[in-house]
C-alpha cells in the first residue's frame, strides 16, 4: 500500500530537494584559522560522501586567498569566497549579511561552524535570519537513512546525549566544539572549483568599528590547554590553589600544561581558560594525567578522548578510572612528586 503524501509534505520534499552540498564556515582572524574549521572539513567529507553531494568551504576576510588554497588542501572540493577590506575584521553585522547572502544565493543543505566566539555568534544570526534550525556545541555528527543530519550533544548538565534533528527546515546548521573532531590528512597539490563573489556590505552602513585590537594574554593560555599535547589536570583534591605548584613541577618535566576541574576552577584555584569539561574546554592530548579528579560525566565528555589517560585518586571507586588507560589508587601528594622525581632523572 502506497501512502498518499499531503500538500504540505509534498511542499517540504520539493523545498528539501532545492539544497544541496555540505558547507564548512573557515573562521579566520587576522589570517590565522581556527583548527577546528580544518577539522570540520574532516568531519564534511564524511557527511558529503554519505550524502553524495559536494563538500564546500567559505572563506571570508580581506587577503584570504591563501585560505582558499588551504581550504582545498584539507578537502573542500569548492571554495566560496567574499575578499574585501570590511571583512578585515569579524564584525556580526558584515559577516552574517554576506554569510546569509550567499545562503540564498546557493542554498546548501548542512552548515557547520566552530562552537567558539565567533562561529556562535555568527550561526546564531545566520539562522534566524534563515529561518532554520541551529543545534549548538555538537559533539557528533551523522546523517540518517533519510538524508537528514543527527546533531549529537549533550543536554540536562551532560547526563544524557541528545541527538537532535531539523528534518523540514534548510540548510541543518551546527557549532561543533574544537578537538572533538579528527584532523583530515592534508592533500597537498590538491585543488578544487574558486567561487568569488562580492558582497553589498558598505563600511557606513556597519555600525561597529575596530579602533584597535588589543591582543588578550588569556587568550593564548587557551589555545595553551586546548592544543596541548600533555595535561596534567587537578581537582578539588588539591585542596587549595599553591599546592597547583606540583601539577606545574610534573607538567614542567614533561613538556605539558596544567589543566583543572570545574570545582577548583569555581574555588578559584586555576581560571576558567585553564577548564577541562562541558561548560571547559574539550581536550584531546597525548597523555592526559587526572590527579584528585573524580570524574564526573560533565568532566569526562571534556577529556575522554585522550590518547592515554593517567588517574591518580585515592577512592578506587572513582568513575574517572572507568576511561583511564593507567589507575593509581593513592595520595596524590605522595604519588606526583614521587612521578616528578623519577621523570626529571630520566
Ligand atoms: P570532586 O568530585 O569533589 O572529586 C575530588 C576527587 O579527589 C575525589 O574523587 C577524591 O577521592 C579525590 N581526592 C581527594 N583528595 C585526594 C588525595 N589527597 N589524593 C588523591 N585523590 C584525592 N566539571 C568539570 O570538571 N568541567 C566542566 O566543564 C563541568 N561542567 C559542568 C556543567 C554542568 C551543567 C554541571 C551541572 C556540572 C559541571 N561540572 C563540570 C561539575 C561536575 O559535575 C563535578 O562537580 C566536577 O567535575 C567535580 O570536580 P572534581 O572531580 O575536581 O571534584
Amino acid at each position: 500500500e502506497v501512502e498518499e503524501l499531503s500538500d504540505e509534505d509534498k511542499a517540504i520534499a520539493e523545498m528539501l530537494r532545492q539544497y544541496n552540498g555540505v558547507w564548512v564556515f573557515v573562521e579566520q582572524t587576522e589570517g590565522e584559522v581556527a583548527e577546528v574549521s580544518w577539522e570540520l572539513l574532516g568531519e564534511g567529507r564524511k557527511l558529503a560522501d554519505k550524502l553524495k553531494t559536494e563538500l564546500c568551504a567559505v572563506v571570508i576576510g580581506e587577503g584570504v586567498e591563501g585560505l582558499c588554497k588551504e581550504s582545498f588542501i584539507y578537502g573542500a572540493d569548492k571554495v566560496y569566497t567574499i575578499d574585501e577590506p570590511v571583512f578585515k575584521y569579524y564584525r556580526t553585522q558584515a559577516y552574517h549579511e554576506a554569510m546569509c547572502g550567499l545562503v540564498e544565493k546557493y542554498k546548501p543543505e548542512i552548515i557547520l561552524m566552530g562552537a567558539t566566539g565567533m562561529g556562535r555568534d555568527l550561526a546564531g544570526a545566520v539562522a534566524t535570519e534563515v529561518a532554520t534550525g541551529l543545534t549548538a556545541d555538537c559533539t557528533g555528527l551523522d546523517i540518517d537513512d533519510k538524508g537528514n543530519l543527527m546533531q549529537t550533544r549533550p543536554a540536562f548538565g551532560g547526563n544524557i546525549m541528545a541527538t537532535i534533528m531539523c528534518d523540514k527546515h534548510r540548510p541543518q546548521m551546527s557549532t561543533v566544539r574544537p578537538h572533538v573532531m579528527d584532523m583530515p590528512e592534508r592533500q597537498e597539490g590538491k585543488s578544487g572549483e574558486l567561487i568569488r563573489e562580492t558582497s553589498s556590505v558598505k563600511e557606513e552602513d556597519i555600525f561597529s568599528k575596530v579602533l584597535e585590537i588589543i591582543k588578550d594574554k588569556g587568550h593564548s593560555n587557551e589555545e595553551d590547554i586546548a592544543g596541548a599535547e600533555i595535561i596534567v589536570s587537578g581537582g578539588r583534591g588539591m585542596m587549595n590553589s599553591d599546592n597547583f605548584k606540583i601539577l606545574q613541577e610534573l607538567a614542567d618535566a614533561i613538556g605539558g600544561t596544567v589543566g583543572a576541574s570545574r570545582s577548583a576552577v569555581d574555588a578559584g584555584w586555576k581560571p576558567h581558560s585553564r577548564q577541562v569539561g562541558q561548560t571547559g574546554k574539550t581536550v584531546r592530548p597525548k597523555l592526559y594525567i587526572a590527579c584528585g579528579i573524580s570524574g564526573a560525566i560533565q568532566h569526562l565528555v571534556g577529556m575522554q578522548d585522550s590518547d592515554v589517560v593517567i588517574a591518580i585518586n585515592r577512592d578506587k571507586e572513582a568513575p574517572i578510572f572507568e576511561v583511564a588507560t593507567y589507575g593509581i589508587v593513592g595520595d596524590l601528594f605522595e604519588i606526583v612528586p614521587a612521578l616528578t622525581k623519577i621523570l626529571v632523572q630520566m
